[in-house]
């Protein structure tokens, strides 16, 4: 299996530390905010990644992170916290924004039939951990203190820019803002004090005084604590290259003396309609408005994958509209298939060549067309296709599937669940969430209320 790793800019054979294990960090959702498809794109993309390691009979152990701590502006330095901010304007605690949108997520995963690990990792339940890393580098003598926090001396780590390519030199001269209170341009907090004119709801004692994490330190205190100190892959979108994953990097390696991560994986960023997804043009669709359009939500994740994922993807409501079509004219054709016997050999042959070669999905999709097209008897396009959508993961072999029935005390869980997100307990919903789960089956919310389907 070959892979593009961004640390070598090259499509590389696939060479896990200790095979067949493979361990993979995703980085997760901020959730101060809704997940718009842009972002469920990515997510797509990893469970894609996912499938195709195990068809290649790799065990992988897959970790995420929820960002739940408020965070400053993009390099978490200066600027608003949005958490808080939103806590204030909705009038709800910072711990409910993050579970209203946390949940907001998983639904859209659920929705799009992206399996998620079974233990998100919040970075709020990790701050002794974040804490213990940013002593560890400061005994190490790659942090100095100023007004406002703990901050890494970047200066200090030669590597610095490995993964970002940038050169130090052109990044000092783009920069017109002063310094403020750092050494070098790239510097970036450890941990932030919080702010004396202001109470927040979320901040924690430290050694340097009580504040809050700096936006990176979490991803690399969580990924090593999880996967030791060496990880497999990372994942993450192309924005992450240049700041986010480039402090990891400099966090985790300053530490431990090790190379942090094997492969670097980056996915492609999404427009719609050609522009760039803002909350001024109205064009930051979720999957619930996907839905609401009257969408099948996996026709949205079809269109994704007619997109390579290091290539910028063009949504419109028309396309969709075309995936929609197609998936819906695939289903139609296997419905009148026969039962699976021996699969299409050399078929199967080009799929996995498609996969295996840097992902290539949008190639592998040529070739279930191909040979839903072919003459081959139904029963062997039937084996094949069912062999293919382990990869793809369209749901496929539901073709046939008639109406569920949903057990009642399994539609009690779910009213008793409606009641407690109505009353805004969302801790206690999503514990009813994991009974149903645990159950067997799911439940999506939907405009017109949850909607429960058993669990493939
Ligand atoms: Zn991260």
């Amino acid at each position: 299996m070959k892979i593009y790793n961004t640390l070598s800019r090259s499509v590389e054979e696939f060479e896990p530390i200790n095979p067949p294990s493979v361990g993979l960090y995703s980085c997760g959702p901020t959730v101060y905010d809704y997940q718009h498809i842009g972002h469920m794109r990515r997510y797509v993309e990893d469970d894609i990644l996912i499938r195709v390691l195990k068809s290649n009979s790799f065990y992988v152990k897959h970790v995420m992170n929820i960002t739940d701590v408020g965070h400053l502006t993009s390099d978490a330095d200066t600027g608003e916290d949005k958490m808080e901010k939103g806590a204030k304007r909705l009038g709800m605690s910072v711990w409910d924004i993050a579970k209203k949108f946390e949940m907001q997520f998983k639904d859209s995963c659920l929705a799009l039939n992206v399996s998620l690990p079974k233990d998100l990792m919040h970075a709020t339940d990790y701050i002794e951990e974040e804490i213990e890393l940013i002593q560890r580098l400061e005994k190490k003598g790659f942090t100095y203190k100023t007004t406002d926090g703990i901050y890494f001396d970047t200066s200090k780590f030669s590597d610095y820019f490995k993964l970002s390519r940038q050169n130090p030199e052109t990044l000092r001269a783009g920069v017109r803002v002063a310094l403020g209170k750092k050494k070098n341009i790239s510097d970036f907090a450890l941990w932030k004090f919080s702010p004396k004119e202001e109470k927040r709801q979320m901040e924690w004692k430290s050694p340097w005084g009580i504040g809050f994490p700096g936006w990176h330190i979490e991803c690399s205190a969580m990924s090593m604590k999880a996967l030791g100190e060496s990880l497999d892959i990372h994942t993450g979108g192309v924005d992450h290259i240049n700041i986010h994953h480039t402090n990891e990097i400099a966090q985790a390696e300053a530490a431990t003396g090790k190379p942090f991560v094997k492969y670097f994986i980056h996915h492609a960023f999404l427009a719609v309609e050609g522009q760039k997804m803002s909350k001024s043009l109205g064009n930051t669709y979720t999957v619930k408005d996907v839905i609401e359009k009257g969408f099948d939500p996996m026709a949205l994740r079809y269109l994704y994958l007619q997109t390579h994922y290091r290539q910028e993807m063009n949504f419109t409501w028309e396309a969709l509209s075309g995936a929609q079509n197609a998936l819906a004219k695939l289903k139609a054709d296997i419905e009148f298939w026969d039962e699976a016997k021996v699969g299409c050999a050399e078929f199967e042959q080009n799929f996995l060549e498609a996969v295996n070669n840097d992902l290539n999905i949008p190639e592998a999709l040529a070739v279930l067309w191909e040979m839903v097209r072919s003459d081959y008897p139904s029963s062997a396009k039937k084996r094949s296709v069912l062999k293919f959508d382990e990869v793809l993961g369209l749901d496929l072999g539901k073709a046939k599937r008639k109406e569920e029935k949903i057990p009642d005390e399994i539609k009690k869980l779910s009213e008793k669940r409606g009641e407690f997100r109505k009353e805004g307990k969302f801790d206690r919903a999503d514990k009813i969430r994991a009974e149903i789960e645990e159950k067997g089956f799911a439940v999506e919310d939907s405009e017109s209320g949850p909607k429960l389907r058993r669990k493939s």
